[in-house]
């Protein structure tokens, strides 16, 4: 890492914590609601709602400071530690040596971020969805869930940081061009799996089997020139009283999958719209364009890193290959956090395209506002939540312009 390498990377550090500190702040700023927000939402929801975001905004903030300085310091440990290891520096790395040494850095970086989030998690993913009625889950079934996941995202980054080290000791001049190319595939592959190989270790799916609601998703689909041949049903009212549907997968992998609470205490007419807009998601591939989005990042990051961090050494010794990855990480997730309003950003247009979609394909913005209160409510969702937090992190247009939208549409052009 060059002089001005290692300021960038505190610059990008402060600039997270920063970011960290004003999801905390964003907590105690006192809140206005626009006309349209009290039009729809009863105060006791509002004061609800708005208490259990606080606390989660301000459990966010506080996990993303602590986050990122652990890495921080992990990754300048790591810099130390190999000046005084001289010895090992004349110890050539070689491309299998390489990536092995990926593997273990990126599950020594993986451990220690889930334990250093693990207060945070609990804090937020349990205790506060128990407080507020959402979570079903017991503390151990929710422990239970948190290892599942957490060793799937072990071994997928064991795997991505054992190949990123073998490029960058096999190929020092080309690495952030094949890491690209390397992470673009994954993510093609992983999507594949996704609906048949990853969901189902966390949930139970089944065929949708409600005749009148297959009716609609084929006059949907038939409406937008679509072919859809897979809805399916999550069992989620096991786990939560959260309602909520998604689209994923891509080619012969694509489906729909609704959760069984939204089915069970949501209106026809509000399940149509929902479907609607996940047919949307379908319709304008949104799956492979987040794909697209994300190796564009990498490459992004990647050349960045290379620039600096200043060329990486034709012949690596295992101690450099240490500190130029664990740079390289810490630069990842640094750059990552600090681009979220970025992704957000995208994300968010992503959403107003499948809501625009479902407008005009159901041509029913009634039932379209309805689901919008009936979904916030199930979720006890932030309808409108602050400036900040919106652009920082929402990756779907806040529950309050999203109504807007459905107005407007109704009001026509
Ligand atoms: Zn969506």
């Amino acid at each position: 890492m060059t002089r001005s390498g290692g300021l960038f990377m505190k610059l990008l550090l402060g600039i997270g914590i920063m970011f960290g500190i004003m999801w905390v702040v964003s907590a105690f700023v006192p809140r206005s609601f626009s006309q349209e927000t009290l039009t729809y939402f009863d105060r006791a929801f509002l004061d609800k709602s708005t208490r259990r975001a606080n606390l989660s905004y301000v459990s966010n903030g506080l996990q993303s400071i602590v986050t990122l300085l652990a890495l921080f310091m992990f990754a300048n440990r790591g810099h130390k530690s190999s000046t005084l290891l001289g010895i090992q520096l004349s110890r050539q790395a070689s491309p299998s040596g390489a990536f092995w040494v990926g593997v273990a850095l990126a599950l020594q970086t993986a451990v220690l971020l889930t334990l250093v989030s693990l207060p945070f998690r609990m804090y937020n993913g349990y205790y506060l969805e128990k407080t507020f009625g959402l979570s079903r889950l017991t503390i151990s079934g929710w422990l239970v869930e948190l290892l599942k996941s957490s060793l799937l995202n072990f071994f997928i980054y064991a795997i991505a940081g054992g190949l990123a080290a073998f490029l960058l000791a096999r190929f020092p001049g080309t690495w952030p061009y094949l890491l690209t190319v390397l992470l673009f595939f994954g993510s093609i592959f992983f999507a594949y799996l996704y609906p048949s190989v990853i969901a189902p270790m966390f949930d139970e799916f089944a065929p949708l089997e409600d005749p009148v609601l297959l009716q609609d998703v084929q006059e949907l689909a038939a409406n937008a020139g679509m072919k859809v041949d897979k809805v399916l049903v999550m069992e989620a009212s096991a786990k939560t009283a959260r309602a909520n549907a998604y689209f994923t997968g891509l080619g012969r992998a694509k489906q729909v999958v609704l959760y069984d609470t939204l089915l069970a205490n949501h209106s026809v007419e509000e399940v149509r719209l929902v479907l609607a807009h996940e047919l949307g998601h379908w319709k304008y591939g949104h799956i492979m364009r987040g794909i697209s989005v994300s190796a564009a990042g990498t490459l992004i990051v990647a050349m960045l890193f290379s620039l600096v961090s200043g060329p990486v050494p034709g012949r690596l010794s295992i101690e450099m290959l240490r500190e130029v990855f664990l740079s390289l990480v810490l630069f990842a997730v640094l750059t990552s956090y600090v681009a979220t309003p970025v992704a957000s950003f995208l994300s968010r247009r992503n959403e107003i395209q499948a809501d625009v979609f479902s407008l005009n394909v159901t041509g029913d913005p009634d039932s379209f506002i309805a689901a919008m209160i009936g979904l916030a409510k199930a979720n006890l969702g932030d309808v409108q939540p602050p400036r900040f937090i919106r652009w920082f992190a929402w990756t779907h247009p806040a529950t309050v312009e999203r109504i807007t939208l459905g107005e407007q549409w109704k009001s026509g052009p």
